[in-house]
């Protein structure tokens, strides 16, 4: 039987998202806060247990598979999980003496941000990619203490402050309180007796490491979407480490632009194919190619936009299901004088009927010719009247760029 009991414990079912997950631990750790509720703190230890468990997509998928003694034997659980287990599921035995935020809590030290460049390709079909990180772990030769057990010793000067208070007398009764890094231990607090001192650190306590990182970008993740390494930012003694935390950063693709689970694209029609039918083939981002057929006299208009269902991104944590295909069209127009005036009166029988054509009467009637329209040709030349575009505001639109063919 699958055990759930992490699950219950924050009041959610076995397939909640991050964010239901993540939602109903803050309303409980509120709840059961032991600032206000004092008594439950056993309560509240194994509501935050449930959510570090869950909130890890590795350690909730170890636990999905093995349960809760999956994790326990998990070597890399990262965190002790000794006490802890024994405080949850072997006899419940918490508090006595120990108040909560006792000796587990620790100062956090900063998350480190990756930017991870991928493609859209990448969010498609998935990808794991390896990253190399530089940070600082503890030194294991010395177990970070910088030296010999027992050669670090609270520096007697500033008894461990780091700092040293000076006063200065500015004048009568005018005093400026200096604080000014210990000179005997150069700030940190302690001294290290140098023939202890730790060679592989040189009693920094750290030491800079290369670990490699799998990232595993699933199908359908986004721009801009965090991937957590919980714990595994820079170590320093005394200080829990942050997490990494990768930022996927998606590259512009050539052919779609994604919205949400759709994608979409832009596609050139001929004005033949836009009345006479057309195939076309998309390839896809997984590879494949997608033929589609449209039939002839289903006219596609210049900006329409039609869909193709099912074709679009897969949505993230539930990859079967996808989001649509848009194409938006654009319908090139033959060039001038495609054909011969006896052709187009033999198109023309085909298009459409002309709207019927009026010719005004009376006196106020001229008739004038259409050229091409080029704004850059007008730039900077004086207003000039032009009868084929006849305007109240010409001093705004300072004339088209057609040259007035009679004055
Ligand atoms: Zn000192
Ligand atoms: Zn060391």
């Amino acid at each position: 039987m699958a055990d759930t009991k992490l699950y219950d414990l924050l009041g959610v079912s076995r397939h909640a998202s991050d964010a239901e997950i993540k939602k109903s631990y803050r309303k409980l750790a509120k709840e059961y806060h032991p600032d206000k509720n004092p008594t439950e703190g056993e309560r509240f230890k194994e509501i935050s247990f449930a959510y570090e468990v869950l909130s890890d997509p590795k350690k909730r998928e170890i636990y999905d598979r093995s349960g809760i003694k999956g994790i326990q034997g998990g070597a890399d659980a990262g965190f002790a999980a000794d006490d802890l287990f024994s405080q949850l599921f072997g006899g419940g035995l918490f508090g006595m003496g120990m108040g909560m935020g006792g000796s587990r809590r620790r100062k956090r030290g900063e998350d480190t941000i990756y930017p991870l460049k991928v493609t859209l390709e990448d969010l498609y079909n998935g990808k794991t990619s390896k990253l190399n990180l530089n940070k600082t772990v503890i030194c294991k030769t010395c177990d970070g203490l910088g030296g010999r057990p027992g050669a670090v010793n609270k520096c007697t000067v500033c008894q461990g402050r780091g700092i040293k208070v000076s006063y200065r007398q500015l004048g009568p009764g005018m005093v400026q309180h200096v604080q000014t890094a210990c000179p005997e231990c150069n700030g940190e607090g302690e001294v290290l007796n140098e023939r202890d001192r730790c060679k592989v650190c040189k009693g920094k306590k750290i030491v800079h490491e290369t670990k490699r990182l799998e990232v595993h970008v699933d199908k359908g993740m986004q721009d801009g979407q965090k991937i957590f390494f919980r714990g595994d930012g820079n170590q320093q003694p005394g200080v829990e480490p942050g997490d990494v935390i990768i930022v996927l950063q998606q590259l512009p693709h050539e052919k779609f632009v994604r919205d949400g689970h759709d994608l979409l694209m832009p596609h050139t029609l001929t004005l033949t194919e836009s009345l006479c039918g057309f195939s076309m083939v998309i390839k896809h981002l997984d590879g494949r190619d997608l033929v589609i057929k449209h039939g002839p006299g289903d006219v596609i208009e210049p900006g329409s936009v039609k869909g193709v269902v099912c074709e679009g991104m897969p949505i993230y944590k539930n990859p079967f299901e996808r989001g649509n295909l848009y194409v938006k069209f654009s319908v090139t127009f033959p060039e001038n004088h495609f054909a011969d005036a006896e052709t187009i009166k033999a198109l023309e029988l085909l298009l459409p009927d002309r709207p019927p054509f009026e010719m005004p009467t009376g006196e106020n009637v001229e008739e004038a010719d259409l050229h091409d329209y080029d704004p850059d040709a007008h730039r900077g030349a004086s207003s000039s009247r032009s009868e084929a575009y006849d305007s109240e505001d010409e001093d705004r639109h300072r004339g088209p760029g057609v040259q007035c063919a009679h004055q």
